[in-house]
């Protein structure tokens, strides 16, 4: 079933980077294997896969130790300070960076370790209440203030778009930021790049690829439904 999943999503990234005259080879599609058993994701491996996101340090760490080196590590849940210490050096990527405290905890984190950590802004793009994130109107001076921290490198910007039916609903944000990103760009701020476009989930990826995304983190469309309870 995952290895049809992944020829499936594949498949639409293909056409969604047709579709808007993109190379498939700009967009990496993140295996979000949250709360699945690393059987399953042994199976993403063998196919070929070998971005994985995570969202609890704990998770990814016990996974981590057991499923090959070569696999590169995102952690794109809400992080707390207490735990940057747990992953910082085994992560690819921190996509959920939204508090001055937990950029300069993974600073100092990463000079202690003497390695440069790879991060993200999270913008709540759509201002919700339930979510974590910098807002869209303060996140160009907090990626001023943070960009000045050893030890870390900002690479762009991540966001969780509202959870809806129809995925047109959220193209808006999406474009917006992409907005935010080139305006960020645009200041030319010391230690900062806008590479990387961390935006669409199983119901929206292909138009978050439209609009500019570079990484998509797919979850159930791969491994299915993820059951909360075991
Ligand atoms: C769980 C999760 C995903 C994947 O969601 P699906 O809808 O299952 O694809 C993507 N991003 C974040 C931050 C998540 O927590």
């Amino acid at each position: 079933m995952i290895i049809e999943n992944l020829q499936t999503v594949q498949e639409n990234i293909r056409k969604a980077c047709k579709n808007c005259g993109r190379a498939y080879e700009e967009v990496t599609l993140l295996c979000v294997s949250k709360t699945k058993p690393v059987g399953m994701l042994k199976e993403a491996y063998e196919f070929g896969m070998r971005e994985f996101g995570e969202n609890k340090v704990q998770e990814l760490c016990d996974k981590a130790e057991v499923l090959p080196g070569d696999i590169k590590w995102h952690m794109i849940g809400h992080l707390q300070r207490n735990k940057v210490k747990y992953i910082v050096g085994k992560t690819e990527l921190i996509h959920s960076v939204d508090s001055e405290r937990l950029a300069e905890e993974i600073s100092k984190e990463s000079l202690k370790k003497n390695v440069t950590t790879n991060i993200l802004i999270e913008v709540n793009v759509a201002g919700e209440e339930s979510k974590f994130g910098v807002s869209p109107d303060e996140t160009v001076s907090f990626v001023e203030k943070i960009a000045k921290l050893p030890a870390i490198c900002v690479k762009g910007l991540m966001t969780i778009a509202p959870f809806v039916e129809n995925p047109e609903e959220n193209r808006e944000f999406f474009k917006n930021l992409r907005k935010l990103s080139i305006d960020i760009t645009n200041k030319h701020i010391d230690n900062v790049s806008m590479s990387i476009l961390s935006m669409g989930m199983t119901g929206d990826y292909t138009t978050a690829i439209e609009e500019g995304a570079t990484h998509v983190r797919v979850g159930t469309g791969i491994f299915g439904v993820r059951d909360y309870k075991e």
